[in-house]
C-alpha cells in the first residue's frame, strides 16, 4: 500500500497541502512549501521547494529556469 500522506481524503485535490519531499542525509524532511511538482508516475507526484527541486528531472528543464 502506498503512503497516503499527501492526501487527506479520497479524491482530494492534488493541490492541497504538499510540503517539499526532500529529505536530508539524516532523514529529516524539508519543511518548505513544495511549490514544484514532479510527476513520478500517473499516481505519484513528488513536490519540492524552490531550493530542492531536481536540477534535472527525467531530462526536463527545471521549473522557472
Ligand atoms: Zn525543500
Amino acid at each position: 500500500m502506498l503512503s497516503d500522506a499527501h492526501t487527506s481524503a479520497p479524491g482530494a485535490n492534488i493541490h492541497e497541502n504538499h510540503l517539499c519531499d526532500y529529505e536530508d542525509a539524516t532523514g529529516i524532511r524539508c519543511t518548505e512549501w513544495g511549490c514544484y511538482g514532479f510527476e513520478e508516475s500517473k499516481a505519484i507526484a513528488l513536490w519540492y521547494c524552490r531550493k530542492h527541486q531536481p536540477l534535472n528531472y527525467k531530462g526536463l528543464p527545471r521549473h522557472g529556469a
